[in-house]
């Protein structure tokens, strides 16, 4: 197995022949390779994928498609490593651009969360550690290794509601703007909710701060959607009072405050394809993902909430070159960009995601 990046010739094809040899080679690896793809994949991959979904659904369906050898994980690093998690023995996933990181997941590197989770130890707070899907391994397997777990943006509130019953605080990382809606949908008060800033002494908190905390938040955030702010929302219903707005809970709280529905990802599919025909929706999420879903319903006015360029430069980063390129190397029995989950770290995140998956 090798990790590199994609080689000159391809980066020149053009877009006519990337697709025809897409098509070409997923057709000579037939049912040994299985292409997922997520939802705010750019759409000249997405075409190409033969699953589609958020991270942990995506992980979930590459483990049980137990007839292909390779995952190809259009997705980014984190969702890359939850599938090597969950896979059978005899499979393994690729990442055809190493570089599709995440923006949020790199806000919380491990030795600054260990080092926060070694302060709060000292200073006797006692919490309860639960982690975003949106991390790496490592923090997955902290949480593991502590009597955490992690989460997913569908079920972060039943899995708070159970750190709860553990202990009277959470440790929460590494979305700030998740961890508060959650807190808030259960009732917490803001003022419960405190931030730990990784750049200072202690997080930046005093004793009294987090004794007082129900909740600590990371401070970290999505670089897409931390863009949607309460003036879209403003804007947007000035223009139209009758327009829905439909949002991500990994947005700031007054948008959510502001909106009239949030929800995960396959939330907002749910809700848009329920709608009636005529309905008018303004949607805080990923600018691919809204664009297709006001394409697929083309009797709504579905429309993206905020004009800024909300789209998620990383898993752009996955492009029908590197594709091509990692499909043409399985081909000739190349594994390029292989994903591999130290063994100890795999154990520790496994204990994480099944206590979640128990949770439900
Ligand atoms: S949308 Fe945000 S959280 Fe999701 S992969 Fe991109 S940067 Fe990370």
């Amino acid at each position: 197995m090798s990790v590199r990046t994609v080689p000159e010739p391809y980066l020149a094809l053009d877009d006519e022949v990337l697709d025809s040899r897409i098509r070409a080679a997923k057709e000579e690896l037939g049912s040994s390779t299985v292409i997922l793809g997520h939802h705010y994949q750019r759409d000249d991959v997405i075409a190409h994928a033969d699953v589609t979904g958020d991270s942990f659904k995506l992980a979930r369906l590459g483990a049980a498609r137990t007839d292909a050898t390779y995952i190809v994980f259009c997705g980014v690093h984190f969702m890359a490593e939850s599938a090597d998690i969950l896979r059978a023995p005899r499979q393994t996933v690729v990442l055809p651009d190493l570089n599709a990181g995440c923006s949020m997941a790199d806000m919380a590197p491990t030795e600054d969360v260990l080092l926060a989770g070694e302060t709060l130890d000292r200073l006797g707070v006692r919490t309860v550690p639960v982690t975003y899907m949106n991390s790496t391994a490592e923090l997955k397997a902290f949480c593991g290794d502590r009597g955490g777990a992690v989460c997913t943006s569908s079920n972060a509130k039943a899995i708070f509601e159970w750190a709860f019953q553990r202990e009277p605080k959470i440790f929460f990382f590494p979305d700030e703007h998740l961890g508060r809606n959650t807190g808030l949908a259960l009732g917490i008060p803001l003022a419960s909710m405190v931030v730990w800033d990784p750049a200072k002494e202690s997080g930046g908190l005093t004793r009294e701060d987090l004794e007082r905390a129900r909740v600590i938040l990371w401070k970290g955030c999505c670089s897409v959607h931390t863009k949607f702010q309460l003036r879209h929302v403003e804007e947007r219903r000035r223009e139209d009072p009758g327009v829905r707005i439909l949002v991500h809970p990994e947005v700031p709280y007054e948008v959510v405050q502001a909106a009239d529905e949030v929800g995960s990802t396959e939330h907002i599919i749910h809700v848009l394809e329920k709608a009636p025909a005529g309905s008018r929706w303004a949607v805080g999420t990923e600018y691919h993902l809204v664009n297709r879903l006001a394409r697929r319903h083309a009797d709504k006015k579905i429309s993206i909430l905020s004009k800024d360029f909300c789209l998620c430069a990383t898993m752009y980063r996955i492009s029908p070159q590197n594709l091509l390129w990692a499909l043409e190397n399985l081909l000739e029995g190349n594994v390029v960009n292989a994903i591999r989950v130290p063994e100890n770290v795999k154990r520790g995140a496994r204990v994480a995601l099944d206590r979640m998956l128990q949770v439900g």
